[in-house]
C-alpha cells in the first residue's frame, strides 16, 4: 500500500516550498488510494517550538491538505513527533549494535580532530579511521568498565557504490569509499537526524519518500541504514528547488514566502494549491486551471520536472483571480459583502446592492482584498454631492460644458435620478434621449458622461456603475465613514 509522509521541522512558518512538498505527497497519496502521514521532526529541541508546529498544521489544514495520520488525528504508527520516539531510536540502535552494523566508538573529540588533520595532510577523504571499527571485545569492555563515553558509529562498506532510482531524477549513485563510518547516536544518547528519519520512515511503513532536493545527499546514509535494519527500501523522489525570478534560491528578500502571509493578503487556498502544483508539474496540456480534485485525478510523480521552478507572484495573483471568479456567484457575493461590511465600507453585507456591486466589480479584481479599493473608487464620486453642492457644480460645469449643462438640467428636473431609480432599463432609455437632444452618440457621448458621472475616464460598465453610485447615495447603504 502507498504510504507517504510530510515531515516538517517546526522551526518557522510553512514556506511555499514546504507547502509544495506537502501537496505533492498529498496528491500522490490521494491519487493512489494511499495514506498521507504527517510527522513532526522536532529533534532540534532548541529551534523547534509548539507555536511553529501549530502554525504549520493550521496552514496545511487551510490549504485543504488533510492528513490521515499524525498530530491531532492519531494513527497506528505513532507517536508522530520525533521527540516522543526516543525509545524507538534506542531500540533500533541496539539492534544494529547486536548485528554488528554499528560499533561503539570511544574516540575523544581530540582524537577525531587529529585524524581529520592527518587525512587532510595526506590529502585523503575525511573518513573515520580509528581503531574502534575493528577493536577486540576485551578492549571495548575495558573502556566500558572505565566509563568512557562513546558514540554509536555505523560501519560503512569500504568499497562499491550505492544506487537509487529516484522517481524524478533517475539513477543516482554514490561511491562508498569516501563516506566513512558515521555516528548515529551521540555520546549523550541523542540519536542523529538521518538515523531518526530512517527509523521513522521504516517503522511507519513509508513506501515513497517525496521531499525536497536538498535532502538528496542524506539519502545515501539513510539507504545504508535501511539495508542494515533489513527493512524494504522505499522509493525516493526528490523535488527541485523553488527559485526566485533571478533564479537564486527563493528567500524572504524576494517578498512573501510563507503560506500564512498569502492567506493574510487575501489569497484563496484553492488558488495557492493550484499554483503550487504548477511549480514543477503540469498535465502535459496548456491547461493551468485545476481544482484540487482535478489535480488528484491528473497528478503523476513521473511528470514532475527535474529543474528548478521559478516562483512568480504575478502569476499567482492572476491565478487567484481565476479561482475567485470560479466561485459560485452567491458565495462570492457573500464573501465580498462580508469583507465590505467588516472593513466598514458598507452597512449591510448582503442584498441586491451587494450583488450588483460584486457583479460589476468582480472581473476587475484578483484578490478579495482588491474589492475594497474597487468599491471605494466607485463610490468616491457621490452623484448627489457632485451635482448639488456649490463645490460640486463648478466641477461639473467647467468640464465639457455642453454635456454638463444638460446633465445639470436633467438633475434639477429630477429626470436623471428618476431614470436611475428604474434601474438599467430606465438608464438606457434616458441615455438614448439624452444623446438625441445633444446630437451625440458613441464615444463623444459616453466619454464626457462617464467623466461627469463617475469622475473617471475608465471603469466598469457605466450604466451599472452610475446606478450603483446613485443607490449607494440615496439608500444609505454606504457607511458614513466610507468615500
Ligand atoms: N524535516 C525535514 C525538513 O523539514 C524533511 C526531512 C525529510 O523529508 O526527509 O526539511
Amino acid at each position: 500500500p502507498v504510504r507517504v509522509r510530510f515531515a516538517p521541522s517546526p522551526t518557522g512558518n510553512l514556506h511555499v516550498g514546504g507547502a509544495r512538498t506537502a501537496l505533492f505527497n498529498y496528491l500522490f497519496a490521494r491519487s493512489k488510494g494511499g495514506k498521507f502521514v504527517l510527522r513532526i521532526e522536532d529533534t532540534d529541541l532548541e529551534r523547534s517550538t509548539r507555536e511553529s508546529e501549530e502554525a504549520v498544521l493550521r496552514d496545511l489544514a487551510w490549504l485543504g491538505l488533510d492528513w490521515d495520520e499524525g498530530p491531532g488525528v492519531g494513527g497506528d504508527y505513532g507517536p508522530y513527533r520525533q521527540s516522543e520516539r526516543n525509545s524507538m531510536y534506542k531500540q533500533y540502535a541496539e539492534k544494529l549494535l547486536e548485528s554488528g552494523h554499528v560499533y561503539r566508538c570511544f574516540c575523544s573529540n581530540e582524537e577525531l580532530e587529529k585524524m581529520k588533520e592527518m587525512a587532510e595532510l595526506k590529502k585523503l577523504p575525511p573518513v573515520y579511521s580509528g581503531k574502534w571499527a575493528t577493536a577486540a571485545v576485551g578492549e571495548v569492555e575495558e573502556e566500558l568498565a572505565k566509563g568512557t563515553l562513546y558514540t554509536y558509529r555505523f560501519r560503512v562498506p569500504k568499497e562499491g557504490s550505492l544506487t537509487i532510482n529516484d522517481l524524478i531524477r533517475g539513477e543516482v549513485s554514490w561511491k562508498l569509499d569516501t563516506l566513512g563510518d558515521f555516528v548515529i547516536m551521540r555520546s549523550n544518547g541523542q540519536p542523529v537526524y538521518n538515523f531518526c528519519v530512517t527509523v521513522d520512515d521504516a517503522t511507519m511503513a513509508i513506501s515513497h519518500v517525496i521531499r525536497a532536493e536538498e535532502h538528496l545527499p542524506n539519502t545515501l546514509r539513510q539507504a545504508l541504514i535501511y539495508k542494515a535494519l533489513g527493512f524494504p527500501m522505499p522509493s525516493f523522489a526528490h523535488v527541485s528547488l523553488i527559485l526566485a525570478p533571478d533564479r537564486s534560491k527563493l528567500s524572504k528578500r524576494h517578498g512573501a514566502t510563507s503560506v500564512g502571509q498569502y492567506r493574510d493578503m487575501g489569497y484563496l487556498p484553492q488558488a495557492m494549491v493550484n499554483y503550487l502544483a504548477l511549480l514543477g508539474w503540469g498535465d502535459g496540456t496548456e491547461n493551468e486551471f485545476f481544482t484540487i480534485d482535478q489535480l488528484v485525478e491528473k497528478f503523476s510523480i513521473g511528470r514532475v520536472n527535474k529543474s528548478g521552478a521559478v516562483f512568480d507572484s504575478t502569476k499567482l495573483r492572476w491565478m487567484n483571480g481565476q479561482h475567485l471568479r470560479a466561485i459560485p456567484f452567491e458565495e462570492l457575493s457573500q464573501l465580498i459583502g462580508e469583507r465590505w461590511k467588516s472593513t466598514g465600507l458598507l452597512t449591510e453585507s448582503e442584498g441586491p446592492f451587494v450583488d450588483d456591486a460584486v457583479q460589476l466589480l468582480k472581473d476587475g479584481i484578483d484578490l478579495v482584498t482588491d474589492s475594497d479599493t474597487a468599491l471605494s473608487n466607485l463610490l468616491s464620486y457621490p452623484l448627489h454631492a457632485t451635482l448639488t453642492s456649490p463645490e460640486g457644480r463648478p466641477i461639473v460645469e467647467d468640464k465639457l460644458s455642453e454635456v454638463s449643462a444638460h446633465l445639470l438640467a436633467a438633475y434639477d428636473s429630477g429626470e436623471l435620478f428618476g431614470a436611475l431609480e428604474e434601474g438599467p432599463a430606465g438608464w438606457q432609455k434616458w441615455v438614448k434621449g439624452f444623446g438625441k437632444t445633444l446630437k451625440r452618440k458613441g464615444k463623444s457621448l459616453f466619454m464626457p458622461l462617464r467623466v461627469l458621472l463617475t469622475g473617471k475616464l475608465h471603469g466598469p460598465d457605466m450604466g451599472s456603475s452610475v446606478i450603483l453610485i446613485y443607490k449607494a447615495g440615496s439608500h444609505g447603504i454606504v457607511s458614513p465613514q466610507a468615500g
